[in-house]
């Protein structure tokens, strides 16, 4: 175990569909907490431990983001993804983004290489681009959207991370295809720093649900003030946060970790597919309660 407590939370998206298994995905998902795990243990920093887990989620092609995207009402695949870096606030992020595998390497390279925030469509192209990010070349045989029915809700699988590393420092990342049949250009709440992504030096926090509500709410920004200024534990102030969502008639889920290696990951959805490592190396993984 490390000195300085560590710990990671990981999520595949809010709410899952009765009578169907996870199992692929709760395996998958605590692989990768047994990776975080490793990662943390030989003391690499929270900021490439989430870009790392939330690449592996990507390029899964079991969730609803990277490879598991699903397209928009004219057939294309926009993606969303941020990430953000807590002891210097720095953060980087994109929207609207298409035809590159990893939207979460794309938003690293935003927040490193060029003075923005954020790069939609075409203009985040061109940065991957000349990063020579990986491309992808043939996006009908590329992504694997899954076969939903007709009645099933809007939002679904986007995927996160948030880790505290053995320095103290805490990162969050987040990457979407966003919410079933959404309409060209929508931009959910994901690469919204401050609505489904935040980090600063007292918690790191990632979203999933229907992203318009947790904009309209500010749902991370608002869990992160709580615990700075009220000083409310991070499963409080994240559960205050999806209440408020709710309150505006939406649902879904929060994962964060607070500095001291406290976890969270409350949901008002039907579950969340999430998997947790805690300061005491133990690791859980589920699509409903499993603390
Ligand atoms: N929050 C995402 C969005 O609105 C969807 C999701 O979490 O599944 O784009």
């Amino acid at each position: 175990m490390a000195d300085n407590p560590i710990a990671m939370v990981l999520h595949g998206g809010a709410g899952v569909l009765a009578n169907r298994s996870y199992d692929p995905e709760v395996a998958h998902m605590h692989e990768l907490a047994g990776q975080a795990k490793v990662m943390l243990e030989k003391g690499q920093a929270a900021l490439d431990v989430v870009e790392s887990i939330v690449y592996e989620l990507e390029i899964s092609g079991l969730y609803v983001a990277g490879k598991g995207s699903s397209p928009n009402t004219d057939n294309r695949y926009e993606l969303d993804a941020a990430i953000m870096d807590g002891t210097t606030r720095e953060a980087g992020a994109v929207a609207a983004m298409e035809g590159y595998v990893s939207p979460i390497h794309a938003a690293r390279k935003v927040m490193e290489e060029t003075p923005h925030v954020m790069l939609a469509g075409w203009g985040a192209n061109k940065l991957a681009d000349k990063y020579r990010l990986e491309k992808v070349d043939n996006p009908a045989s590329y992504y694997k959207p899954a076969a939903v029915p007709d009645n099933r809700p809007i939002a679904t699988g986007t995927v996160g991370c948030v880790a505290l590393d053995d320095k103290g420092r805490l990162a969050a990342a987040t990457s979407t295809g966003g919410t079933l049949k959404k309409t060209p250009g929508r931009v959910g709440d994901c690469p919204l720093i401050g609505s489904g992504t935040w980090a600063d030096t007292e918690v790191a926090i990632s979203c999933t649900g229907q992203g318009e509500y947790f904009i309209r709410s500010l749902a991370a920004g608002t869990a992160a003030a709580r615990i700075r200024y009220l000083h409310e534990t991070p499963d409080e102030a994240c559960r205050w946060a999806l209440k408020d969502v709710k309150r505006l008639g939406g649902d879904g889920g929060i994962i964060a970790v607070g500095r001291g290696g406290q976890i969270a990951f409350p949901y008002n959805s039907e579950g969340m597919k999430c998997a947790v490592l805690y300061p005491d190396g133990r690791i859980t993984a589920g699509v409903q309660d499993h603390s």
